[in-house]
């Protein structure tokens, strides 16, 4: 079959190719015909080899298709249910973290996509106990987004917003997007969306959603112009400046939410910002269990469509892909090893 794999430790090493055995199935694991996986930063990262990987390895960790053949032990599966996978495999169930039920923190995991084959490619191996199904009336083209929304749904959860607040979300990247529009949907009075005038094209996308823009200039001006009045401010992006930024939007006692990983391991902060103000600052990794059913019925309810957010490009254009996500001309890039078309699929 057709696939995109690392095949090498080290920068660069990735490559598509059209003889990479198909999975077989064994008990507790289906077999997917992938529809739609979408490209993360991660996999920017994996192909410049500054995230963990274990080549060779199928890249794509984002991923929705159909059912096709069914394993032993895989309880009600069976082919032809649409379906996405949390990202847990191979987690350890003994940790400290897995016996609390958080697998999605087990440092023993090994997810599709990097850790264990993933999705880009025509056909993807997944274990029956971590599927979801997708929803009637959920596109394909919809579904592929539901890992990110987890992950933002994980840390907003951490935080909590309460009907009526006003929040800012800093960083207008996928996850700063998406978070923006799951909490307008979830009843934030107002949100603004903060980024650079580089990011024009997805602050144009805010705005046509109905959230608010800022053009950051610079610390000092967002706050002259925005206040220091929100009730939850959320940094997508890990840089230092940007938490900073969360902390002095924030009013007294109110919440930062970090969802972001840092480029390096350390980033300057202004910790008076927060402490002056007796700001909870919130971390978030991965997504939990729940996330991933909310984020199903959310975009099953109408509420919240990230399709608007999603451009396509069929896996032979991989490289395209990657170069628009990178230079930022699409938020969020999808490769389909199939007809486009399939994507519009609903049930
Ligand atoms: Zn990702
Ligand atoms: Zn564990």
């Amino acid at each position: 079959m057709k696939a995109l794999v690392k095949t090498a430790k080290g920068p660069g090493h990735v490559e598509l190719k059209s003889d990479w055995p198909k999975p077989v199935v064994r008990p507790g694991w289906v077999l997917v015909e992938v529809v739609a996986s979408g490209i993360c930063g991660t996999d920017v990262h994996i192909l410049e080899d500054t995230h963990k990987n274990w080549p060779p390895v199928v890249l794509g960790h984002e991923y929705t298709g159909r059912i096709v053949e069914v394993g032993n032990d895989c309880g009600a599966w069976k082919v032809g249910d649409r379906v996405v996978c949390e990202q847990h495999t191979l987690a350890c169930m003994s940790c400290d973290a897995c016996r609390r039920g958080a697998i999605h923190l087990c440092p023993a995991k090994r997810s599709p996509g990097w850790g264990i084959d993933g999705a880009f490619a025509e056909f993807v191996l997944l274990p029956a106990n971590l599927l979801h199904k997708v929803p009637d009336g959920v596109s394909f083209r919809t579904a592929t987004v539901t890992e990110p929304t987890a992950i933002c749904i994980t840390g907003i959860d951490r935080a909590g917003i309460a009907i009526g607040e006003r929040v800012v979300v800093v960083g207008p990247g996928p996850i700063g997007l998406i978070s923006a529009m799951l909490v307008k949907a979830a009843g934030a009075s107002e949100v603004v969306l903060v980024g650079r005038a580089s990011s024009a094209k997805r602050l144009e996308i805010a705005e046509s959603l109905g959230i608010k823009t800022h053009t950051l200039k610079d610390n000092v001006s967002a706050v002259s112009a925005l206040g220091d009045t929100f009730d939850l401010a959320i940094d997508s992006t890990g840089a230092g400046e940007s938490l900073t930024l969360c902390a002095l939007l924030t009013r007294r006692l109110g919440r930062v939410l970090e969802l972001g990983l840092a480029n390096q391991s350390e980033v300057p902060f202004n910790i008076n910002a927060a402490t002056t103000k007796s700001i909870t600052i919130f971390t978030s990794l991965s997504s939990e269990y729940s996330s991933w059913d909310r984020a199903l019925a959310f975009m099953a309810s109408k509420k919240y469509d990230p399709a608007v957010l999603t451009s396509i490009y069929p896996l032979e254009q991989w490289e395209e892909a990657f170069a628009d996500v990178e230079s930022r001309k699409v938020v969020k890039g999808v490769i389909t090893p199939q007809d486009i078309s399939v994507l519009d699929q609903t049930q």
